[in-house]
């Protein structure tokens, strides 16, 4: 039978989706579902792997419904990243609830490694940062604090991985440990130079080699799974992390390339070719692919509160309704009348790296209206992005022509023409929003010959909208200027 689809799976922090693409990368069928977030302390939280795994299978299934599994050729994986999972080889079940990328319990455990003065080897080795966010710490944090964890890990009883590696081996059942580069280049063991796991690294963190997966190309085979009808064995044959699939699904192929999700927060990925790009400001530097034996780099910002500010105006406020009011309201107004919101609610990311930072409302006057404060958030959007992007200009050395935007935000078209403005660059929205699940799909199906090369690929991704920058170059100058001042306020505090 004729192969005329890719099945990809999304793994995301809050659902799972899957997508069956078809040969012009467009949405066939697609099924979704969310699943338990658990916060059982302040900072910390935590998902229930079974459950993960479980949801996912519902959804593979859904989302093949009418389709005759033969003519699916291939299954792409993404998924959220830095996301702990550590289960028994034998039974096939987790040992603990796995720990989420945003939890933050230990903080104090990268302060101590910190004060012991580790953060350059790990920044050089790994291109992170000591941060709670990677997988790290949170394995050594388990195994510090369960010795029957250790104990068993030791003996070889126990296997970790993050949320690829954990789905491959039940998706293989129980045939295969593996990981992807792009996964492994955010768990803080993993040298992006040498390629390897990290000797040193893993005796850092006091982690047991015999527990990580072997890791594979973001593009070729990482197993074969009859798990869509019970009997059709189907390859498994693209992974990479969600923000790494995105850079992919933009097709942002070349160096100087870049992409910006605007989802609850932004991700920034710029494509930097063949060499890993070290920071000065608080990128980290990361894998953006192996395709073919051969490894290329991005580096990457994040800033953590960006569509989460509209849900801030509508829940905590109630001054919208409907995150899709804001357009409308922004540019019911010139400007903000002078305010600027800086939305650090839970300190600021790229370049500030600010843990104590809180969010903050400047400018206020008697004449201040709430749509001067709703367009506020929106811009604060546009200025956050605009800061990543200087520093990641300025240190891949490479002047940014476009930037390509997906998430759910990218729908406000204000926002998208401010941030045109801001940058001074061509703001381009693609007409597949679904990125992240296309790039695992194009990987896989790059890999078994469902498409040629890269080249092919591209000529599938098009543009539903451009926005080209129309603001004077003063205007824009001042505004930022405002903005930098309200932030820095921000940003100094400790
Ligand atoms: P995530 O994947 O992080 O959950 P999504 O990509 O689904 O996020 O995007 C949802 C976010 O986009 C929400 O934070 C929401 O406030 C924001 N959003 C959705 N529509 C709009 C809009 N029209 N204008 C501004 N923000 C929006």
């Amino acid at each position: 039978m004729r192969h005329r689809y890719i099945l990809a799976i999304d793994q995301g922090t809050t659902s799972c989706r899957a997508i069956v693409f078809d040969h012009q990368g467009r949405v066939v069928q697609l099924a979704q579902e969310e699943f338990t977030q658990f916060y059982p302390q302040p900072g910390w939280v935590e998902h229930d792997a079974s459950e993960i795994w479980n949801v996912q299978l519902k959804v593979m299934q859904q989302a093949v419904k009418g389709i005759e599994v033969q003519e699916i050729a291939a299954i792409g994986i993404t998924n959220q990243r830095e996301t702990l999972v550590v289960w028994d080889k034998q039974t096939g079940n987790p040992v603990c609830p796995a720990i989420v990328w945003q939890c933050r319990r230990t903080a104090s455990l990268c302060e101590q490694l910190r004060e012991g003065g580790f953060e350059t080897v790990v920044r050089e080795k790994t291109g992170l940062l000591l941060d709670p966010y990677f997988t790290g710490t949170k394995l050594m944090w388990l195994l510090d604090n369960h010795d029957d964890i250790r104990g068993r890990a030791v003996k070889g009883e126990l296997l970790a991985g993050t949320i690829d590696s954990w789905l491959i081996w039940k998706l293989t059942h129980g045939r295969n440990h593996v990981t992807d580069i792009t996964n492994a280049s955010r768990t803080s063991l993993f040298n992006i130079h040498q390629l390897t796991w990290d000797e040193e690294l893993l005796e850092l963190f006091h982690i047991p080699a015999q527990m990580l997966p072997e890791v594979k190309p973001s593009s070729g085979m990482m197993g074969v799974t009859d798990f869509l009808d019970g009997q059709t064995p189907i390859p498994i044959s693209g992974v990479a992390g969600d923000q790494q699939a995105a850079l992919f699904g933009q097709t942002c192929f070349d160096a100087g390339m870049a992409k910006n999700t605007y989802g609850t927060g932004c991700f920034l990925l710029m494509n930097t070719g063949r060499q890993p790009v070290a920071s000065q400001n608080g990128l980290l530097t990361t894998v953006a692919w192996e395709i073919d034996g051969q490894v290329e780099y991005a580096l990457e910002g994040s800033v953590f509160v960006a569509g989460a500010a509209i849900q801030w105006l509508r829940d905590g406020l109630g001054i919208v309704s409907d995150a899709g009011e804001t357009e409308a309201l922004a540019t019911s107004v010139d400007d903000t009348c002078g305010v600027y919101f800086v939305p650090a609610f839970t300190g600021l990311g790229t370049p500030y790296w600010n843990a104590q930072a809180r969010g903050m409302i400047t400018g206020l006057t008697r004449g201040t209206q709430r749509a001067h404060l709703v367009r506020a958030a929106l811009e604060a959007i546009a200025y956050q992005s605009l800061d990543v992007l200087s520093v990641m200009k300025q240190e891949a050395g490479i002047p940014l022509t476009e930037l390509r935007v997906d998430g759910g935000a990218v729908r406000n078209n204000f926002l998208m023409q401010f941030q045109a403005d801001l940058l001074g660059a061509q703001v381009t929205r693609p007409a597949v929003q679904e990125t992240t699940a296309l790039g695992a799909a194009l990987l896989a199906g790059l890999s078994v010959g469902f498409w040629r090369d890269r080249q092919e690929i591209a000529g599938l991704w098009s543009v539903d909208r451009i926005f080209a920058p129309t603001m004077k170059e003063q205007d824009r100058l001042t505004k930022y200027a405002g903005w930098q001042s309200a932030v820095g306020y921000q940003a100094a505090r400790n």
